[in-house]
């Protein structure tokens, strides 16, 4: 009986201890930063805001406390605070990642970046600094002022964490991904410490947060990146309806293997929604996404162009208008029950046939059990990869392209039980799965579903398991908030 109720006891206090650190590690923190940058109370408009995620189902989840720093100096802080408590905690940004607790926190510590906003931009070097709160719209802006932008994200809305799975942006064909364009990093390491990473100091740890995955090795508190020239762009939506789709195909397959003009810049979608949409009335739809970086793109576009569109938006723009292209009928834009999962393959062997028929025939048995799917075309041509080793490298070491990404996007309708929606995802899953993956080609972490670790694919793997030992050494990051596996 003793022997049965001592581990019963012990199960008790582990419990009660987890829930009491949440609550000890905010009043520690109110008691250091002041009650201004924090918040405890569910029904206040900042609390809300903060606990609302692109995934939706993460909404649900209330942290013990909302933190918002506003230095570095702060973010030690709360650090060191959930340190001491033992809580549980999460880093968040813009709140896109859909995996639960990369960003999302049950009873912990919420650490908000919402409010490190402030950027820079000096003339003589043409460096851009920007701290990690805001999305990426808010950032072009910013440096617009100067015809200048940085590479990030190809919605508005996406926030930096971002740049720290890589970045794919419409400009990565010329300036290689986000990532390769950081100079230095301002870093708040697992122990507190505030720690710059660069070329020249902290090699390694400035190795690893390129590409490397965010809340793994600190937080990042400052980018100073090389920021690029920007003017005038040819871009838009051409929509097709799904009979174009080998055409389509085709045309995406023939710009990842021969586009060799870096200023060129697609991504393929086909688009599933289980019943008529009432804007264009389909069920399916392909839409193209075409990014050129100046007013005349002369051929680069012609395969596409060549097909006959149902809307054509293609036009001139500002890089502003680009990131918040409309995307009819879509919700990928749009909070949902929303999942990602992400292949990777090489150009050829009819890798993207086959990729789209097994998609489409998985929507078309399993229709009822998603609001909307979605399957992008991601090319990542060689002179990404070369402008990335042209930078130094990233931590995905990315082989020469071409080769390409697919991200294979699920939104499930809501209120389904726990049971119907394991089996979809369980489902969407070995249907991704057996579609396979070329060797030798890293996963895309910004894409990828929490149970693909994706860093696993990396070829530097045993040297980020390495940093990931030097920042970490007691595994506070690896135990008390979610995100990629090391192991
Ligand atoms: C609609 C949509 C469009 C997208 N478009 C693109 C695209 O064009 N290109 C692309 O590459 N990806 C794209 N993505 C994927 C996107 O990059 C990832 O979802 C990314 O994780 C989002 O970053 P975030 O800051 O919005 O999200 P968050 O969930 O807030 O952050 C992402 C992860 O990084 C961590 N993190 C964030 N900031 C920091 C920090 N300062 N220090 C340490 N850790 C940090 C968080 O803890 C979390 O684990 C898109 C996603 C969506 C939903």
């Amino acid at each position: 009986m003793l022997s049965l109720a001592i581990p019963l006891l012990v199960g008790v206090v582990v419990a009660v201890a987890a829930t009491a650190a949440g609550p000890s590690a905010c009043s520690n923190i109110t008691s250091q930063l002041g009650s201004s940058k924090i918040t405890t109370n569910e029904l206040s408009l900042n609390y809300v805001g903060s606990t609302e995620y692109w995934n939706t189902l993460q909404d649900d989840y209330k942290p013990s406390c909302v933190v918002y720093p506003e230095s570095a100096q702060d973010v030690s802080v709360v650090i060191q605070a959930v340190r001491a408590a033992g809580s549980r905690f999460a880093i968040k940004a813009g709140g896109h990642n859909p995996n639960t607790f990369y960003s999302s926190v049950d009873k912990g510590v919420l650490l908000d970046l919402s409010s490190m906003t402030a950027k820079f931009y000096d003339p003589d070097t043409t460096l851009a600094t920007y701290e990690p709160g805001g999305v990426f719209g808010d950032v072009y802006e910013y440096f617009a002022k100067w015809n200048r932008t940085v590479v990030g994200a190809r919605l508005a809305g996406v926030g930096t964490g971002l740049a720290l799975g890589g970045g794919m942006s419409y400009l990565s064909p010329q300036y290689g991904m986000a990532c390769d364009s950081f100079r230095e990093l301002e870093i708040v390491l697992p122990d507190g410490q505030i720690v710059t990473a660069s070329n020249e100091t902290n090699t390694d740890l400035f190795f690893a947060s390129r590409g490397g995955g965010g809340n793994a090795y600190g937080v990042v508190t400052k980018y100073t990146v090389q920021s690029r020239p920007i003017g005038e762009f040819w871009a838009g939506n051409l929509i097709y309806v799904f009979a174009q789709k080998d055409n389509v195909v085709e045309a995406i397959g023939n710009f990842i293997k021969y586009n060799t003009d870096p200023k060129a810049a697609i991504i393929g979608t086909y688009e599933k929604l289980p019943t008529p949409d009432l804007n264009l009335n389909l069920d399916e739809a392909i839409i193209m996404f075409l990014v050129y970086d100046g007013p005349d793109p002369g051929n680069a576009f012609k395969n596409f162009t060549d097909i006959t569109a149902l809307l054509d938006t293609t036009g001139i723009k500002t890089y502003n208008e680009v990131v918040n292209m409309p995307i009819p009928m879509s919700t990928e834009i749009s909070a949902g029950n929303n999942m990602f999962r992400v292949g990777v393959h090489r150009a050829g062997n009819n890798s993207y046939e086959n990729a789209l028929d097994e998609w489409r025939n998985w929507a078309e048995s399993n229709k009822g059990k998603y609001v909307l799917l979605s399957l992008d075309f991601q090319p990542v041509p060689k002179s990404l990869t070369d402008a990335s080793r042209a930078q130094g490298g990233n931590a995905m070491e990315m082989p020469d392209g071409p080769w390409f990404w697919l991200n294979y996007l699920i939104s499930t309708p809501p209120g389904m039980s726990q049971a119907d929606y394991d089996a979809v995802q369980t489902s969407y899953r070995d249907m991704v799965k057996a579609t396979g993956n070329a060797e030798g080609l890293p996963l895309f972490i910004n894409d990828a579903n929490h149970d693909q670790n994706p860093l696993q694919t990396f070829s530097a793997f045993d040297k980020l398991q390495e940093i990931k030992k030097k920042y970490d050494p007691d595994s506070f990051f690896a135990d008390y908030t979610g995100g990629w596996s090391f192991a």
